[in-house]
Parts: C-alpha cells; sequence; structure tokens
C-alpha cells in the first residue's frame, strides 16, 4: 500500500513489541524462554504467508482497498458507534465468521488510534487487516494460537486437555498487517 502506512504499524511488528505481547498472555509463565523467540518466529510466518496467499490472489490485485476486497469476498464489514473495554482491555473489532461479518467499534478505534498516536485511517485499515487474519485462521481452523500448548490440568503426570497461547494469534495477526501492504 504505502510506505507511511508501513512505516506507522512497524512498530507492531518489532521483536520487542512481540515479546511484550506474548508476556501478556496469562499462559506465558508456562513458555521456557527458550522457546519463545522461536515461537514469536513460527507465528510471524504464519501471518505473512496468510498475507503473500492474498498478495498472489488475482482479486487483491483487482481491488484498490482492503474493504472492498473483504467485501468482495461476500463478509460484511459493520461499524458500530461504541467502545468497547473489558477489563481494562479495549477491543477494537470482533469477527463473527459464522455471520460472515467483521464488526468494527468506531469509538473504540478513535480512542486507540488517539492512544497510539495514529490518525484514524491508519489505525483502521491496520485493526482491520488483523482481523481479517483471525478471520482466515478461523475459517482455515488453523490457527497460530495452537503453534504451542500447555495442558489445562496437570494431575500427578497425565495431562488433561490442551490450550494454545492466544497472544500467538495476535502476533501473527500483526505481521499478516505488515506484510499486507
Ligand atoms: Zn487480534
Amino acid at each position: 500500500m504505502n510506505i507511511e502506512f508501513k512505516n506507522n504499524i512497524a512498530s507492531f511488528n518489532s521483536l520487542d513489541e512481540q515479546l511484550s505481547i506474548l508476556s501478556t498472555d496469562p499462559k506465558s509463565d508456562k513458555i521456557y524462554k527458550r522457546d519463545r523467540l522461536l515461537l514469536i518466529e513460527k507465528a510471524e510466518a504464519m501471518g505473512r504467508n496468510a498475507a503473500k496467499n492474498i498478495i498472489s490472489d488475482s482479486a487483491w490485485k483487482e481491488n484498490p482497498t482492503l474493504v472492498q476486497y473483504i467485501e468482495d469476498m461476500g463478509i460484511k464489514i459493520i461499524h458500530e458507534d461504541k467502545d468497547f473495554l473489558v477489563k481494562d482491555i479495549r477491543y477494537c473489532a470482533e469477527i463473527y465468521p459464522k455471520k460472515k461479518s467483521i464488526y468494527l467499534y468506531d469509538r473504540a478505534i478513535k480512542k486507540w488510534a488517539r492512544d497510539q498516536g495514529y490518525n484514524v485511517e491508519t489505525a483502521e485499515t491496520f485493526i482491520l487487516a488483523h482481523e481479517f487474519y483471525h478471520y482466515i485462521e478461523f475459517t482455515n481452523n488453523n490457527f497460530a494460537s495452537n503453534l504451542y500448548s500447555t495442558p489445562i490440568i496437570k494431575i500427578r503426570r497425565v495431562e488433561i486437555g490442551k490450550s494454545g497461547i492466544m497472544k500467538l494469534s495476535e502476533i501473527a495477526g500483526n505481521a499478516f498487517a505488515y506484510e499486507l501492504f
């Protein structure tokens, strides 16, 4: 897309940022330190590969904007004029793949843009691209969060159930957004 956009969001793709995102995962303390860099690399590669698939799609080349590309896939982008805070975490967007919809929360995006020092257009494009990655991982049933799994319960030596590291999907989503433009 444009270099200015890429420069603006570059900090979201830096290793420091990715490490700090991973460290906010409630289960990050269960990941060995030596595994963290490798996991970040793998998550970023998943995001980048998903972006490359789109870049090589003829429909991407024909479409002037991400919004139009997504809408041409039959996915609705729905704007809601609301802020969405849950326990101090601001949600700017959500996916509803079963309804073929991506929701953007305009007031949340404006506040996030202000906090990050971005203009609203840059923030919205970045958030939509990131969210579109979540939509793709859902429809492909291939989640970056499953790159690493920790037992849900461990009784003596028996592990019962597995759950992934959600923040790996966030890292992949940021790498996707960066690669796409
Ligand atoms: Zn996300």
